[in-house]
């Protein structure tokens, strides 16, 4: 049951083709979804451990005119509660009511917004640990790569959270290929991408694949079949 309807929410968050119905199946969409909050990496100091998670809690405190707002994280190992400064000794008028509302009522959002804060994290001294924060999620099966079509496949890859991934990472993962493949495509431009693939992403791209084979152009490319009186030549110079 649980399984059909997570294939339909797959389906259905399909993004439409632009230009008419004849090149929807050459769209794929992968979300990078979002399986919790980066760990708060700091020395905690009452054990050995260094990964806290947030309390899910703001500490608003007054003093005078002045307010100091903090994050409540806790030490993953021992529990050990410890402060993350958001604002210190900030003027009461300084500080927009909404905004100290949102903290007083420990909104669950800003939690979310702030523990991702790459910003925060290096202003108040502390690392983000994505490691299991995230999951590739494909509706692209594989075979797709092994079907000749002139149409580029375009993938759209949308991220949920901003959680810092390698380029490399993502393909091998997204394609189900080896390394050394996903460099090979991108060598000889069979995959297209707005970015480089040592570079890390933390936002959506597009990239494109061709899969008819490339117009031979060195050695190893000619030591394929012919490749047939339709095909596309690359460079149109004189
Ligand atoms: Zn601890």
């Amino acid at each position: 049951m649980e399984f059909a309807e997570t294939m339909n929410d797959i389906h259905s968050i399909r993004v439409p083709a632009d230009g008419g119905g004849s090149d929807i199946d050459r769209k794929a969409l992968w979300v990078i979804k979002e399986l919790g909050l980066p760990a708060i990496v700091k020395a905690c100091v009452s054990c050995r451990s260094t990964r806290h998670h947030p309390t899910g809690k703001f500490r608003v405190n007054a003093s005078g005119k002045l307010l100091d707002v903090w994050m409540l994280i806790c030490c993953e190992l021992c529990d050990r509660t410890s402060k993350i400064p958001i604002h210190e000794r900030i003027h009461v008028q300084a500080l927009e009511h909404e905004r100290l509302l949102v903290f007083e009522n420990n909104d669950p959002a800003m939690v979310r917004r702030l523990a991702m804060d790459a910003a925060l994290a290096g202003k108040a001294g502390y690392q983000l640990d994505w490691s299991g924060t995230w999951e590739l999620e494909t509706d692209m099966p594989f075979y797709e790569l092994e079907r000749e079509d002139p149409t580029p496949l375009e993938v759209v890859i949308r991220f949920e959270l901003p959680a810092p991934i390698r380029v490399e990472k993502l393909l091998t993962a997204g394609f189900g290929l080896s390394r050394s493949a996903v460099r090979g495509m991108v060598d000889c431009g069979r995959i297209r991408l707005p970015l480089a693939l040592d570079a890390k992403a933390r936002e959506d791209f597009t990239l494109f694949v061709t899969t008819t084979p490339p117009p031979s152009r060195d050695p190893a490319a000619d030591q394929r079949p012919a490749i047939g009186p339709g095909s596309m030549v690359h460079g149109t110079g004189p």
